[in-house]
């Protein structure tokens, strides 16, 4: 093996997590190529037809200012305070995410980050780009793989190290799981989405709140819109994708037009040509996928989407990549690889540190499904809210929103899943006591927390 700072370092895919990562090595010194299959963003308009924008929470954050981009991702996201829930009548209300200032997630447009961290992986002098050049055919044993480029010509590649970024149709997942012993989970969610364009108001102004997430919740679906910075909306429409109302029932205009008018009547004077971009719109599909192995050897691995795509939920996708970044990069600062049994066993570490917590995320993200689409207008759920926010100042520091714990704090996915689970716990066995007397009985409070979370 080369030393390691001569390690020629490949990544499968320019997209966030491809492009956080090369920023990360690049500035370690390592040379990285990075093969991406589209063209370059930066030169087109193009979103590379995936969701617009993004939720970016603090554990997304973390990592960027590791890379040292986050003074210019300031510039390009938007604060959202907590969500703004809409009626099927047009009435309005704001559940806030947390209790204390700073407790705020972000929209940002997808291609404008992903345009950021390319230039900034860039200017580390040590990373390239080569755009229109899908990988294929992945030789594990050989290190060498192929990519198409436009003129057709498959040419072939060597690599010390090649790390699999290449999303939830990853090419170089499906080299890694080919070693025997390999699990491949893939579960296709029976609902899909579809994105609609909210136009901003005259000067750009925001015709809808823009410190929230809006969402549109209807029992088996629903809609949510995070605001743009050109004072737009991007909404996105969650439905099942057969049965009665569903994406395949909703095949013509009358039918479009009859279903916006009873359930999402206030988005017919938010979107221009409602119907006809409904129809005409591209379909997205939603999965999870858990596999193991994350690695092979000490010569390849996968990060991002490619090991662990989840439902978009609870907005979490790219905050968890972004976290396998850091974490890389944290492995790489504390663990000298000299050999190639270093490396083996770095990768191992990565895999084993990083898989416990995106299956944990896989899990939540399909469980806020539901709490977003249903229980925001439930009031039992609303109640347990504001005993949560009630049980988190009388014991700061131990009871901790579950939500919170995802989308505020650091604590690892799989803690916040467990603790999560235990306040759930703790809030079933208070609920009755704190509807009668309508506040929190603070003995029981208090040896329910001793006894299940400061054990
Ligand atoms: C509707 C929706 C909403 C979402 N909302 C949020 C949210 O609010 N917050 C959040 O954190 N996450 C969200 N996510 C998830 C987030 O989009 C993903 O987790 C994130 O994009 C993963 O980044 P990635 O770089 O691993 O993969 P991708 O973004 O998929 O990037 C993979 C890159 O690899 C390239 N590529 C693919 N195959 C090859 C190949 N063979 N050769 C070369 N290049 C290749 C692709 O062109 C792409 O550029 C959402 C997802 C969806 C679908």
């Amino acid at each position: 093996m080369n030393s390691s700072r001569n390690l020629k370092i490949v990544l499968s895919g320019g997209g966030l997590v491809g492009s956080l990562l090369a920023i990360l090595l690049g500035k370690k010194g390592y040379s990285v190529e990075v093969y991406e299959k589209r063209e370059d963003i930066r030169a087109s308009h193009s979103s590379a037809g995936r969701s617009i924008n993004l939720a970016l929470a603090n554990r997304g954050i973390a990592p960027l200012i590791r890379a040292g981009v986050m003074e210019e991702v300031e510039k390009i996201i938007l604060p959202m305070r907590g969500r703004i829930i809409h009626d099927v009548v047009g009435g309005v209300n704001f559940q806030a995410y947390g209790q204390k200032p700073e407790e705020v997630i972000y929209s940002v447009s997808r291609s404008d980050l992903n345009r950021l961290l390319m230039t900034a992986a860039e200017s580390t002098g040590n990373v390239t780009y080569i755009f229109e050049a899908e990988v294929t055919e992945v030789n594990l044993e050989g290190r060498t793989f192929h990519y198409k480029s436009p003129n057709g010509k498959a040419q072939q590649v060597e690599y010390d190290l090649l790390i699999g970024t290449d999303g939830a149709g990853s090419e170089v997942r499906r080299a890694v799981l080919s070693q025997k012993g390999s699990e491949l989970n893939s579960e296709l969610l029976d609902h899909s989405y579809k994105e609609l364009l909210i136009k901003s108001g005259p000067d750009r102004s925001f015709l809808l709140d823009p410190k929230a997430l809006h969402i549109w919740p209807r029992g088996e679906y629903m809609m949510i819109a995070l605001p743009n910075p050109d004072g737009s909306f991007t909404a996105t429409m969650f439905l099942p994708r057969t049965g009665p109302v569903s994406f395949e029932a909703l095949n013509n205009e009358a039918r479009v037009d009859d279903f916006f008018t009873e359930v999402f009547p206030d988005m017919k004077n938010l979107v221009p040509d409602l119907v006809t971009s409904f129809l005409k719109n591209p379909l997205g599909g939603l999965g999870t996928v858990k596999c193991y192995p994350w690695s092979y050897e000490g010569s390849a691995l996968l990060m991002g989407d490619a090991a662990h795509a989840i439902v978009p939920f609870h907005g979490q996708g790219m905050n968890c990549g972004f976290e396998d970044c850091a974490a890389f990069d944290e492995l790489l600062e504390k663990e000298p690889v000299q050999t190639e049994s270093d490396l083996k066993a770095l990768l191992l570490k990565f895999q084993n540190l990083r898989k416990p917590n995106s299956d944990a995320i896989a899990d939540l993200a399909l469980d806020n499904y539901i709490e977003m689409r249903s229980k925001v207008i439930d009031p039992r759920f609303l109640i347990k809210k504001k005993m949560e926010f009630e049980l988190e100042n009388l014991f700061p520091e131990v009871f901790i929103p579950r939500y919170s714990r995802v989308m505020f704090q650091h604590t690892p996915y799989k803690d916040a899943k467990y603790f999560g689970e235990v306040q759930e716990e703790i809030l079933e066995q208070l609920y009755d006591d704190y509807v009668k007397d309508q506040k929190i009985p603070v003995q029981k409070a208090q040896q329910l927390v001793q006894a299940k979370l400061q054990n």
